[in-house]
């Protein structure tokens, strides 16, 4: 179905429900959407639901377009079973065409289903298709740091992690964990030959784009312009796409002297204090220091037949 993500040109929901993983799921976007069209579903959001018969859908799409998969969901909700998931990434590696973008809370569950993958092709972790960009969704240092080390274990063309709703500011060049001691964003680059599911190739070593933005809707938190500022300037500075979907119909405003009203307006320690006004998505729009940021890994270099290097140089902007 075509959608308003702007950075993806169809979502595809094969699972439809979820359960809150972190802070960043107070809001769930999903289960607002869900229960303003109750009438389509016979389940609770909480029960995450399987749909087989929309496992074909993805092959009537015959040209090329990124696919955001489960925006209804989480795919590595630990009720939805692996056979499932398994399908699921079936249909993405049979339409390489396509580009299908996955993003988790639960990347522990994520590592599992690629072990589980590879205990069938005698490896430890398989390795995503090269046309499956995997992410997660993060939205302070906390989970930053508990998220990111784990993809990093997921051998995948492209990572990307989505810091939205943006509660905090994060620093991505000092992520710490298992096996990662290094600038994450440093480590992007790109230099993998597609050899298909379940084959190993040389993959990625860190994350490969960025997205952030602000919380939408009632009780929307507040995003500090410095916190976007400071996580864009992370990827111009190590050539990662970089991409801000806008400030959720918030504007921000320097305010020296305010008197703060309420914890949505709480100064961050070290930024300048800020107010905010709702004054509407359109009116509040994306720009930050005065123009948009669309940067996206250029998929058109997703060439199945050739290695490639350097695609985050090549980042190109998305219209
Ligand atoms: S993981 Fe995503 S879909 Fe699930 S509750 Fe959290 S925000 Fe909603």
């Amino acid at each position: 179905m075509p959608t308003k993500i702007e950075w993806a040109n169809e979502v595809w929901n094969p699972v439809v429900g979820c359960t809150p993983a972190s802070a960043g799921c107070d809001h769930c976007y999903a289960k607002r959407i869900f229960e303003r069209n109750l009438s389509f579903h016979d389940h609770k959001f909480e029960n995450p639901t399987t749909y087989p018969n929309r496992l074909d859908t993805p092959f009537h799409w015959k040209s090329p377009r990124r696919v955001f998969v489960n925006s209804m969901s989480d795919l590595f909700h630990p009720d939805v079973q692996f056979e499932f998931i398994s399908k699921v990434i079936n249909v993405a590696f049979l339409n390489p065409k396509l580009t299908f973008m996955i993003l988790t809370k639960r990347p522990s569950r994520m590592l599992d289903f690629f072990k589980w993958v590879g205990k069938s092709v005698n490896l430890d972790v398989a390795p995503a298709p090269a046309n499956v960009w995997i992410g997660v969704s993060a939205e302070n240092q906390a989970t930053v740091d508990e998220r990111i080390p784990i993809l990093l274990q997921v051998p995948a063309a492209v990572r990307f992690v989505s810091v939205e709703p943006m509660l905090g500011p994060v620093e991505l060049r000092k992520v710490k964990g298992d096996h990662v001691n290094f600038n994450v964003l440093e480590k992007s680059r790109f230099d993998y030959a597609n050899n298909g599911f379940g084959v190993g190739a040389p993959m990625s070593e860190g994350i490969d784009w960025v997205i952030c933005g602000g919380e939408s809707g009632s009780g929307a938190r507040f995003m500090h312009p410095d916190w976007v500022r400071k996580l864009r300037d992370q990827c111009t500075a190590n050539h990662v796409p970089f991409f801000f979907k806008g400030w959720a119909g918030f504007k921000y405003e320097a305010a020296n002297n305010a008197v703060f009203k309420d914890t949505h307006e709480q100064v961050p320690v070290d930024a300048q204090p800020m107010t905010r006004k709702f004054i509407g998505k359109k009116r509040a729009g994306r720009l930050l220091d005065g123009r948009e940021w669309n940067q996206i890994p250029n998929e058109s270099l997703l060439d199945r037949s050739r290695g490639l290097a350097g695609l985050t140089q090549n980042a190109r902007e998305v219209k």
